[in-house]
Formats: C-alpha cells, sequence, structure tokens
C-alpha cells in the first residue's frame, strides 16, 4: 500500500561516504582527502596494478563463453586463495582441513561467515574490538546477532590495551565469536605483537571461543607470509577458525568486489560438510559469484611471472606507506617540536589513529580543505609528495 513506503525514514548516511561527497563538493585545488579507505599512489591516484592489466589483456585473448560458476566460485581461485591464506605446505591444507569459497569482497566474506554462524551458532553472541572498521558491528547485527566490544585501543599509549583485551575475552562465555583482525588493524592502524598473539590464541582455544580473523590488508603490513602468519597459528590451534579475506586493497580490485571465506574444520570429513551447509547460505543469497574478478586473482597468483609481478607491486604500496609515515613524523617534528607523532611509524597498514581531536579535524577541514575522520583517523596511503608538505603544516597549525 502507498503508506508503507510513505512511513519510512530517511537512512542516517555513512560518515565515510559523507566526507568524500564534502570532499568533491570543494573547491579549494589544495584539498586533500585523508578520510577515505583506498590506496593512492604517490600522483594521488588509484593504481591498476600492471600484474592486473597483464591477467586481463590474458583473460581477453581466451574471450572464453560467461556461463554460472559454482555456488562457492571458481576452483582455481578458491585453491589459489587457501594456499595464500594458510601457506600450501600448510598441514590443514594437506589435511584437506579448510574450506574456502570465493565471496563478494572482503564484506561478502563477512557476511556469508555471519549468516553461517546464525544458522549454527543462533545464541552466540559476537564481540567486535573497540573501535573497529565501522561495518564489522552492523554487519553481524544485520545478520541477528547482539555485538559486543572488548577493549582495544588505548590513547593514552596510541597502542594496544592488551590487559583489557585479554581479560575481556577469559571471561566471555564459551562459544562466544571473537572477531580479530589478523594484521592492519583498521582504524587505529595498531596491532598485537607475536607474543600477545600467543597469549589470545591460548585463551581462544582453552575457552572455546570461536575465532574470526578478518584479513583485509595482508601485505601491507610486514609482508604477504609475515602477516598472515597468525591465520597459520590459529589454524594449527585446533578449533574452528573462520578467515575472511579481501583483495580490494592488495590487488587494487575494489570494483570487482574479490574476497574469500575460509573456514577451518578439524578433519576433512568435517570440512565437507561445512562446506555443503556454506554452499546453501551462498545459493540463497546471490546463487554464485561473478567470474570477472577470481579469475584476474586466480591468474596472477597461479603464474609464476604475475604472482612475483604482484608480489613486487605490494611491496612497493606497503614501502610507500612507510615513507609516508617517516615523512609525516619527521617533517612534523621540525615543525612542531613540542608534539610527538613517532607511533605513527609503528603503526601497520593503510591507516593511522593520529590522535587528532575531533576540533582538530573540523578546523582542519575549514580552514584547510584537509579532510579526515572525526576519530583522527588519517588514510596515510592517500598522503604522497605533491600534498604531504601542505598536509603538515596545517596539522602543525591546528595543534
Ligand atoms: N574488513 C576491513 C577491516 C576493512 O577495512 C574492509 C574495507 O575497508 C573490509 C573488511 C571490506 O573489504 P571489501 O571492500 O573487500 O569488501
Amino acid at each position: 500500500s502507498a503508506s508503507l513506503l510513505n512511513a519510512i525514514e530517511m537512512a542516517p548516511r555513512d560518515p565515510i561516504l559523507g566526507i568524500t561527497e564534502a570532499y568533491n563538493a570543494d573547491k579549494n585545488p589544495k584539498k586533500s582527502n585523508l578520510g577515505v579507505g583506498v590506496y593512492y599512489d604517490d600522483n594521488g591516484k588509484l593504481p591498476l596494478l600492471e600484474c592486473v592489466r597483464k591477467a586481463e589483456a590474458q583473460l581477453m585473448e581466451k574471450t572464453a563463453p560467461r556461463g554460472y560458476l559454482p555456488i562457492d566460485g571458481l576452483a582455481a581461485y578458491d585453491k589459489a586463495v587457501q594456499d595464500l591464506v594458510f601457506g600450501a605446505d600448510s598441514a590443514v591444507v594437506k589435511e584437506k582441513r579448510a574450506i574456502t569459497a570465493q565471496a563478494i569482497g572482503g564484506t561478502g566474506a563477512l557476511k556469508l561467515g555471519a549468516d553461517f554462524l546464525k544458522r549454527f551458532a543462533p545464541d552466540a553472541q559476537v564481540w567486535i574490538s573497540d573501535p573497529s572498521w565501522e561495518n564489522h558491528r552492523a554487519l553481524f547485527e544485520s545478520a541477528g546477532f547482539v555485538v559486543n566490544n572488548y577493549p582495544y585501543y588505548d590513547a593514552t599509549t596510541k597502542g594496544v590495551n592488551f590487559a583489557g583485551m585479554l581479560d575481556t575475552l577469559k571471561n566471555m562465555p564459551a562459544g562466544s565469536i571473537v572477531l580479530l583482525h589478523a594484521c592492519c588493524h583498521n582504524p587505529t592502524g595498531a596491532d598485537l605483537t607475536d607474543a600477545q598473539w600467543t597469549q589470545v590464541i591460548e585463551v581462544v582455544t582453552s575457552r572455546g571461543l570461536i575465532p574470526f580473523l578478518d584479513m583485509a590488508y595482508q601485505g601491507f603490513g610486514d609482508g604477504i607470509e609475515s602477516d598472515g602468519k597468525v591465520v597459520g597459528l590459529f589454524a594449527n590451534a585446533g578449533g574452528p577458525v573462520f578467515v575472511s579475506n579481501s583483495f580490494s586493497k592488495s590487488f587494487s580490485l575494489y570494483g570487482e568486489r574479490v574476497g574469500a571465506l575460509s573456514i577451518v574444520a578439524t578433519s576433512a570429513e568435517e570440512a565437507a560438510r561445512v562446506l555443503s551447509q556454506l554452499k546453501r547460505v551462498i545459493r540463497t543469497n546471490y546463487s554464485n559469484p561473478p567470474i570477472h574478478g577470481g579469475q584476474v586473482v586466480a591468474t596472477v597468483l597461479a603464474t609464476p611471472e604475475l604472482r612475483a609481478l604482484w608480489e613486487e607491486e605490494l611491496a612497493g604500496m606497503r614501502v610507500r606507506i612507510r615513507e609516508m609515515r617517516q615523512a609525516f613524523v619527521e617533517k612534523l617534528k621540525a615543525k612542531a617540536p613540542n608534539h610527538h607523532f613517532d607511533f605513527v611509524i609503528t603503526q601497520r597498514g593503510m591507516f593511522s589513529y593520529s590522535g587528532l581531536t575531533k576540533e582538530q579535524v573540523t578546523r582542519l577541514r575549514e580552514e584547510y580543505s584537509i579532510y579526515a575522520v572525526d576519530t583522527g583517523r588519517i588514510c596515510v596511503a592517500a598522503l604522497n609528495s605533491g600534498n604531504i608538505d601542505y598536509v603538515v603544516d596545517a596539522v602543525a597549525q591546528v595543534l
């Protein structure tokens, strides 16, 4: 009836997309958008990776027809992703204890995992870090879960409140679902140390919690292997493990929506049952995933020259971000010697919780056309040799 739609209220705007809208409308030629969640190159442009261009050229040559993919996606993609995420030589892969299904980006992988868990652990509650990627809460709530926070960021140390986190893990009911960022924590850039991960795995395993690792930035921290290490550690710890991963950032394939959900079971037989149920979740959501992005990633990962090229290009992105962290801190030290920003160098991934207050962020926007998130999160990958001096000068002015 007409009154059905009539009564619908306007939903709140997405805060981050709102920043981009305001930025786009800004006429200042010096404007800078540090609110984004994507990697820009030193020219401030979204890159198209050379490995992707070459894989696409190969695929164009083949001019294959476009049948449906299997429900769980392209088999070559699922295999390549599983090897990448767990290690081709890992026990989980060799024993066929893990299943991997292509998903619509990292977000789609999280949603598949959430829907699957709602079917088989309907009474569990979900715990996410405080703060976390802003979509985590909404996503698990929309799957029907109650979502809680565990302590994570400590604003005074600009690091992790590890004691608080561990204490909360120790007191959760068995069977609780714990969402963890495998590397490059978004939004804070503060990651756990190896020793802290060991303790987390110990508590998660001994208390029977269900770990859900979100890995959206593999390769942006210290390297592909070292960023993925924690996934292997959880997989070896025995219990069920859920892993969502995304190639949006690491392949600069945002709009192709390429990600995957992997679930680690205790045996190949159990894994086969898990996959059969996951396929039902997929079938009733979108039937089967699109072809192109998965084919590009599978081609790159399985072709030695392209794989080497990808690793080189990914290292290039990682190193450029690190250089921007370093430059930001050094330049700021010269302009504002009484303020300490060394923690920005220690942070990992695309983001920095800069410590800038909401008032300072507002001044940056109103007086300098520099757009950051109200929480002080800046995207370090949006800094470049052309805008860094302007940004540092402005930051020094508002401190
Ligand atoms: N998880 C985290 C922590 C993210 O930061 C993002 C993207 O910003 C995603 C998941 C979603 O990735 P995708 O764009 O592939 O859906």
